[in-house]
């Protein structure tokens, strides 16, 4: 059987009409910058789960065309952070339960996987990076950031992964936290951020301390806290103020 797929286009610049290739290179970093943005309300959880995503109104909040919308959704839904849903168009993603299971269970294997790797590359640079990190992280959750706090808790994970030196399986950690963040969203208690802060610094410790069995049942039992503190409750969906959002 052959392969009749279309080949990757993804990486390809976009050319639409009589655009000149500044007018394009302008355009995709107006893309990426778009895609981060709506990423970020998501991680977030400025923009809930089950949020409706109308491309008409994102169109006019970012100034762009329904078809450039249309793009950054499809990347959103590849990321599994967006539900495309013939008729009804895009929503945040409403995690289910199992779903939720599985993604803990992933990160269960990866990060404490990743643990002794990391405690062999960590030198002084590094634990200063993510003690600052954790820091930032407490500093949020004090001033009531939470939003800021979300994000911080998620990088810190991320930033972990990458120091194990497996590009791939940190990539695959910043999806999972990333699907993480919704699934607090959705199952979590209103004011609790997942992680509890402590936790970043006794682990780093443990690093630190070149202890990667130690880290690796630390992250464990951090990982299993997380789960813990979730509960498996329907929320009402209700549509975004996408003006308030991402309105000057
Ligand atoms: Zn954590």
């Amino acid at each position: 059987m052959s392969d009749a797929q279309a080949p990757e286009k993804r990486r390809a610049p976009v050319k639409e009409g009589k655009e000149s290739k500044k007018e394009s290179k302008e355009g995709d970093e107006r893309h990426e910058a778009i895609y981060r943005a709506v990423s970020d309300a998501i991680v977030e959880q400025r923009l809930k789960p089950g949020a409706r995503l109308r491309e008409d109104a994102l169109a006019d909040v970012f100034g762009i065309s329904r078809t450039g919308i249309r793009k950054i959704l499809q990347r959103l839904a590849l990321e599994q952070l967006v539900t495309l849903t013939p008729r009804r168009g895009a929503s945040v993603t409403r995690p289910t339960a199992d779903e939720a299971k599985d993604v803990f269970d992933a990160r269960q294997l990866i990060e404490c996987g990743l643990m002794p790797d990391v405690a062999r590359r960590m030198g002084e640079k590094e634990a200063a990076e993510l003690r600052e990190m954790a820091r930032q992280e407490r500093q949020a959750l004090r001033s009531g950031q939470q939003s800021v706090a979300i994000r911080l808790s998620a990088d810190f994970h991320v930033r972990l992964a990458q120091l194990s030196g497996n590009a791939t399986l940190a990539e695959f950690v910043e999806r999972l936290c990333s699907r993480s963040s919704l699934i607090l969203a959705v199952y979590g208690h209103r004011g609790h951020l997942g992680c509890e802060s402590h936790d970043h610094d006794d682990l780093i410790g443990y690093l630190e301390a070149g202890n990667g069995e130690r880290a690796k049942a630390f992250m464990s039992r951090h990982l299993k806290a997380i789960e813990a503190s979730l509960s498996m409750v329907e929320e009402e969906e209700s549509a975004p103020d996408l003006q308030q959002i991402f309105g000057g």
